[in-house]
């Protein structure tokens, strides 16, 4: 599943970060999702609740943000994406390129040092 080894790495990274940074406890982690990433907020969080139920990780919170689509076409558009599966340009059908929301990104961690 999709979501699922998105988790994983984020858990991952975050619990990565918060070594280096000598963390005792970690309160919220905060993620950016974008829209073109197609993931699902409610299984994702659904997944970082079971899968920090083990570590460091356990109790904090996950909060998402979700960062809006961007795309250009070679028709000039360049703008929110209204089919974020196919991408296609609304002006003109062709598949566009993504400028803005395709990452997933690991943005800020609250820690308790
Ligand atoms: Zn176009």
């Amino acid at each position: 599943m999709h979501e699922l080894s998105i988790a994983t790495d984020l858990i991952n990274t975050a619990i990565d970060t918060a070594k280096q940074n000598d963390a005792r406890e970690v309160i919220s982690v905060t993620v950016e999702i974008g829209e073109l990433a197609l993931i699902n907020p409610e299984q994702l969080q659904f997944m970082y609740q079971v899968l920090t139920e083990e570590n460091m990780l356990k109790g904090s919170k996950l909060i998402i943000i979700n960062i809006p689509a961007v795309a250009e076409c070679e028709c000039g558009y360049k703008g929110p994406v209204p089919d974020k599966t196919t991408c296609s340009c609304p002006n003109c059908g062709r598949t566009m390129r993504a400028v803005e929301g395709r990452d997933i990104c690991l943005k800020t961690m609250e820690i308790e040092v």
